[in-house]
């Protein structure tokens, strides 16, 4: 699970990692409140305070879509906030068709000194969760990563010891941080290894990092974070009610949230040809021979070893309801799941299905496979709707399967 960079921001904060004061909102008529107010906490004027406003979506380059902007009025804040809110976001996170956006992030703008990275997640190489860090942090971390991989410093983090504070000091200096920013940077460190263990994250990612330039009040400057990102294991959700409220329904895939309630693994992908089947396993093995025949699968979908006939007729319209399918490839193996459940799930979904003609039934290329328990009442059953099922082809194997709805779409 993934969350929004505002939300991010009150975790470290929490942590007593340092980030400038913000706040999130829907509306551009807050724009203008919420400037005033983030500039008031951060001591900066309420007339012409750098604040920045920036779209709140799950996709990174934000900053180079135009998605982050540096604003010193509120009138100016209004105004970026109307444009976030009326144009989707294009950045390569995001592909050409880009994302609506629905809330944003207004926050105290910082001057910048420097730009650092700052990230842990587990390496699964060495099996240890690792803190990475660069100091050629900001918009442009993944051409560093390509191109200058030593610039890259990477920490292995012991499973039972945990960051130790030597190890984080030693990062410090090698980042180039001098005076009181050691100190704090390795604080930051220290908290974001605790909290990247205590939430069961997957990635904890700061970028930027940044130090600010050096005044009365801090000769070195102050170290802080301007941007978070976080992944959950989802495997640890139950744990953690306080990060499961944080989940936005909003940033994620309709028919996937809609597969997720009916027990079904789904996950849209970009092909034509879409796929039914039992066990994740399989569902892999399913489509590598779809491509291994030329084919490329619309979707994950695993329904399952025990799916009911309403999860399987769920199945079959989320996959339907993909405008780019024009062909399914239902390959079950039945162990515990029982052929003829899948049948009916079929027919019913067959029967129910509406297309542009009014007329019921499914008009799409459908190959289907069967083996297994109770795998010759299932075949008799779908052999009898023929109906609703004038394009069924039946399969005596995957391999047998992929082919037929590879040649089928064409
Ligand atoms: P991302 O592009 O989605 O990762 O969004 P970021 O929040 O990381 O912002 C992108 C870039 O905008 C940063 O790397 C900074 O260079 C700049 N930026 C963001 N916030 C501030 C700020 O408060 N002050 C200044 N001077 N620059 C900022
Ligand atoms: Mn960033």
């Amino acid at each position: 699970m993934k969350i929004h960079e505002y939300q991010a921001r009150d975790l470290l904060a929490s942590y007593g990692i340092p980030v400038p004061a913000g706040r999130m909102i829907e509306k551009i008529d807050d724009a203008h409140t919420v400037y005033k107010q983030v500039t008031q906490e951060a001591g900066l004027s309420l007339e012409n305070g750098l604040a920045v406003v920036k779209a709140q979506v799950h996709a990174g380059g934000r900053g180079k879509a135009g998605f982050v902007k540096l604003v010193r009025s509120p009138q100016e804040a209004e105004d970026a906030a109307r444009f976030m809110l009326s144009n989707k976001m294009v950045s390569v996170q995001t592909g050409p068709e880009g994302l609506e956006v629905k809330k944003l992030l207004i926050a105290a703008g910082v001057e910048i000194a420097h730009e650092y990275y700052l990230a842990i997640t587990t390496d699964r190489e060495t099996r240890r969760n690792t803190l990475i860090a660069s100091a050629e942090g900001g918009v442009e971390i993944e051409k560093v990563a390509a191109e200058k991989p030593e610039a890259i410093l990477k920490q292995p983090i012991h499973p039972l010891m945990g960051l130790q504070p030597h190890e984080a000091r030693r990062i410090a200096f090698e980042l180039g941080m001098k005076g009181k920013q050691v100190g704090q940077a390795v604080k930051i460190m220290l908290a974001l290894a605790r909290l990247f263990v205590d939430k069961d994250c997957s990635l904890a990612e700061i970028n930027p990092l940044i130090v600010t330039p050096a005044n009365e009040s801090a000769p070195d400057g102050n170290v802080l974070a301007i941007d978070a990102k976080f992944n959950f294991d989802d495997n640890g959700l139950s744990r953690h009610k306080d990060i499961q409220a944080l989940f936005d329904p909003a940033e994620e895939n309709p028919q996937e949230l809609k597969a997720h309630r009916f027990g079904l693994s789904y996950i849209k992908l970009d092909g034509n040809i879409g796929c039914l089947v039992n066990g994740a396993g399989l569902a892999m093995a399913t489509m590598d021979t779809i491509k291994h025949h030329g084919g490329e699968p619309a979707n994950f979908l695993d329904v399952g070893g025990s799916a009911s006939e309403e999860a399987v007729t769920e199945a079959f319209s989320i996959i339907l309801s993909d405008q780019n399918v024009n062909g399914v490839l239902v390959n079950i193996f039945g162990g515990i799941m029982d052929c003829e459940v899948i049948a009916k799930g079929v027919v019913n979904a067959a029967r129910n299905y509406k297309n542009s003609d009014g007329s019921t039934g499914f008009k799409v290329p459908l190959v289907v496979r069967l083996e297994g328990n109770n795998s010759q009442k299932g075949r008799a059953l779908l052999e009898s709707a023929s109906d609703n099922l004038p394009t069924l082809q039946a399969a005596t194997d995957l391999n047998d399967g992929a082919r037929k709805v590879v040649a089928a779409v064409g």
